[in-house]
């Protein structure tokens, strides 16, 4: 005779799963709290209709289980919340690894003309299928992503998502100046394709749409105070654009809008900045940009292996946490070489090494969880698996690799074998990935 836990329905339901492996996961940011992770070396998490139900030592929450309850056995692997992704570009896919730019010629020579082709919603819908399968093979469940201007790769995407049941945040891109003829838009149709996108697509299932200047120069002053418009009439809705990536682009954001403080005020001036505001790089920003982020409870969006491919810079995580910024891990793919959070932050580690800096295995995998989460004001959904949470989840096996058993096998702490992790792994380490509590 056995006896469901308080949170479990009591008897068997086709909708209740129980997953054991080896758990961690974050409570809080281990940054500020050294009991923030949670580890179950023998856990398991019961998922009921896609959420956690519980969560705990594996001994006491397997006897309480309704018999005949099905068993996902991962035992020898590590189960953590699903990587979140919180800037990447969909339609850059194909030119991931194109050499030698920095970022002006890099838009100018790859992006542009990549971009162009999401003119094809044919082209769009098989580069949105590879792309959200891509996300899953690497245990990304969540992400914030760039399409094109192209009102029709929104769709695109979302669909893609839409069919995984993936937690999907993006947006057309509007772009109406220092562009290509074949990728400019208007203000007015610019604002009048996002209003039909948000209507047809935001709060669909896990869909999240974000008004998406891609940045302060590819857009006219009149298409910059309609986006912060657009983002003050709908509540709920992000906006995500870029940020003092290189010291080139913000000399010509400096000239164009000459009446500005710094970058960041460009977008303040017009109403951008605010909860669910996400401004990818932020490397050339001075202490008073970051204090306004913290303020207006704006993101930075933290992309290291972007950074260092594009020359542009290193990200001060240090700083923007001492101000209190909200801040997420992006794989800024094509930009970015890879598509796995565990090489972004394996990369991300030697950013901060170069500045003095030190990433624990513990707040780097909060970063790529329930950071990234907090950083998109999710973390009331997903990050981790507090009952009630979405049960996204991601499996690595610490011997994927003749290389990482041996290192892993080395191991006598938790957080070594994290760090060896991250520094080792990369897809090949992801031995599964469920969205929902399903499989993908
Ligand atoms: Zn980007």
């Amino acid at each position: 005779m056995t006896h469901a836990p308080s949170t479990v329905a009591p008897s068997t339901s086709p909708q209740l799963t129980a997953i054991r492996g080896e758990i961690v996961h974050f409570l809080a940011d281990p940054t500020h709290d050294a009991r923030a992770l949670e580890h179950f070396a023998d856990g398991v998490l019961i998922v009921r209709a896609g959420h956690v139900a519980e969560c705990g030592p594996s001994p006491e929450l397997l006897a309480k289980l309704p018999a005949g309850t099905p068993l996902a056995d991962y035992r020898g692997k590590l189960i953590l919340p699903g990587f979140v992704d919180t800037h990447v570009h969909y339609p850059q896919t194909d030119i991931i690894a194109s050499h030698g730019e920095q970022l002006l010629e890099w838009l100018e020579k790859y992006t542009f003309p990549a971009e162009r082709r999401f003119a094809d919603p044919a082209h769009a819908a098989e580069v949105a299928d590879f792309f959200c399968t891509e996300l899953l093979r690497n245990g990304t469940t969540t992400a914030a992503a760039f399409a094109t201007v192209h009102a029709a790769s929104v769709d695109a995407l979302f669909k893609a998502a839409h069919a995984r049941r993936m937690r999907l945040i993006t947006g057309k891109v509007l772009m109406d100046r220092n562009c290509p003829d074949f990728l400019c838009d208007t203000a007015a149709a610019g604002d009048a394709e996002s209003k039909a996108l948000i209507e047809r697509w935001h709060g669909r299932d896990r869909l999240l749409y974000a008004i998406t200047p891609r940045f302060a120069p590819t857009s006219t002053p009149t298409q910059m105070q309609l986006a912060g418009r657009l983002f003050a009439e709908h509540p709920g809705v992000y906006l995500q654009s870029h940020l003092a990536e290189n010291r080139g682009e913000v000399d010509w954001a400096a000239q164009l809008y000459p009446e500005a403080r710094s970058y960041l005020d460009v977008y303040a001036r017009f109403g951008q900045l605010g909860m669910r505001a996400l401004f990818a790089h932020c490397l050339w920003l001075d202490d008073a940009d970051r204090r306004r982020m913290a303020e207006t409870g704006s993101a930075m969006s933290f992309c290291p292996t972007s950074n260092l491919f594009l020359g542009s810079g290193l990200f001060d995580l240090q700083r923007a946490r001492e101000l209190g910024v909200r801040v997420g891990l992006g794989t800024d793919v094509g930009a970015g070489t890879s598509f796995s959070m565990l090489q972004t932050l394996n990369e991300a580690y030697k950013v901060l090494q170069l500045q003095g800096q030190q990433l624990s295995a513990e707040s780097a995998f909060h970063l790529a969880t329930l950071g990234g989460a907090h950083s998109l004001y999710l973390d009331d959904r997903i990050g981790n698996f507090a009952p009630g949470k979405e049960a996204d989840f991601v499996v690595l096996d610490p011997r994927a690799t003749p290389l990482l058993a041996r290192r892993s096998a080395a191991c006598t702490t938790l957080a070594e074998r994290l760090f060896v992790l991250m520094m080792l792994g990369d897809d090949r380490a992801v031995a599964a990935t469920h969205v929902l509590g399903e499989a993908a």
